[in-house]
């Protein structure tokens, strides 16, 4: 297969993240996975192991950002040149309108949306030096739709989008196309956490495909975007994943 580079999957010790990394090893990328979450990185590296010769670990907080200059500096020592970057760090919280502090609406645009903005600007240095390459990163449906609870996840995933297509605009100059994925709700950690039993049900009446989603669903639209051979006329665009979520308005109780 051929070599492709390296990519770089944050948040990919868990969920999406790490189905993503898992993607594009099959795919012949060498990944650079990374994470806050130390143990997690141990754990997901483990679960990868079959691919440990092109597989890197890097740990940093997307939200700090000399941590992420120093790290992504770094990233390519011993390691292939950086033609991709899949950001799927991120944190979600249910919180009804009036109980948002801005402390909390702060913390969420730190990590979803500022935190994309530094990982992707020092990875892009990289492509643009390496002659190009590929951003995908992780939206929401909450970031197209008015989900309750979500004033600040669903703000920062909105911003996701139109920083995505800003990114699109500017980056075609150095070779690098820019893309965003929206998913519904894909069954990871994270989302067994948030959603109780009616949170299900609820999500489930909305989705034409009566399913929640898999990583695998996600990754397989990631390695898509990411790869210059299939994706190469498509920039600046949102791609949802999300068995029909969107694209629904009324829907019958029993389709025929
Ligand atoms: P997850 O909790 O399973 O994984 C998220 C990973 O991000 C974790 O390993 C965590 O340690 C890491 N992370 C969190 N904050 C970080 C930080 N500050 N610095 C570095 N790493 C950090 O969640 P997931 O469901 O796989 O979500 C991945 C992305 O997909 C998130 O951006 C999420 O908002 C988005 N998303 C998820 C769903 C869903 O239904 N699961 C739907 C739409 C969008």
């Amino acid at each position: 297969m051929a070599d492709k580079g390296a990519a770089i999957v944050t948040g990919g010790a868990s969920g999406i993240g790490f189905a993503v990394a898992k993607q594009l090893l099959g795919d012949g990328w060498s990944v650079v996975i990374a994470d806050r979450s130390r143990d997690g990185l141990e754990r997901a590296a483990s679960g990868l192991n079959a691919f440990s010769s092109k597989l890197k670990t890097l740990v940093f907080d997307v939200a700090v950002e000399s941590e992420v200059v120093a790290a992504i500096a770094d990233c390519e020592r011993d390691a292939a040149p950086v033609h991709g970057l899949v950001n799927c760090a991120g944190i979600a919280r249910d919180v009804p309108f009036f109980d948002t502090s801005a402390e909390l609406f702060r913390s969420i645009l730190d990590i979803n949306l500022v935190g994309s903005f530094v990982v992707a600007r020092e990875a892009a240095k990289l492509m643009r030096a390496n002659g190009g390459g590929a951003i995908v990163n992780i939206s929401s449906v909450s970031g197209q739709r008015g989900n309750p609870g979500r004033t600040a996840y669903g703000a920062s995933k909105g911003g996701v989008i139109a920083m995505t297509q800003a990114m699109a605009v500017e980056l075609a100059a150095a070779a690098i196309r820019v893309n965003a994925i929206a998913p519904g709700p894909i069954d990871t950690p994270m989302v067994k956490q948030l959603h109780t039993p009616s949170d299900r049900a609820i999500w489930l009446r909305a989705i034409p495909q009566t399913r929640y989603g898999t990583p695998e669903d996600v990754a397989n639209a990631a390695a898509f975007l990411l790869d210059g051979s299939r994706s190469g006329f498509i920039t600046g665009h949102v791609l949802n994943v999300d068995g029909g979520f969107a694209a629904a308005g009324l829907q019958t109780p029993d389709p025929a």
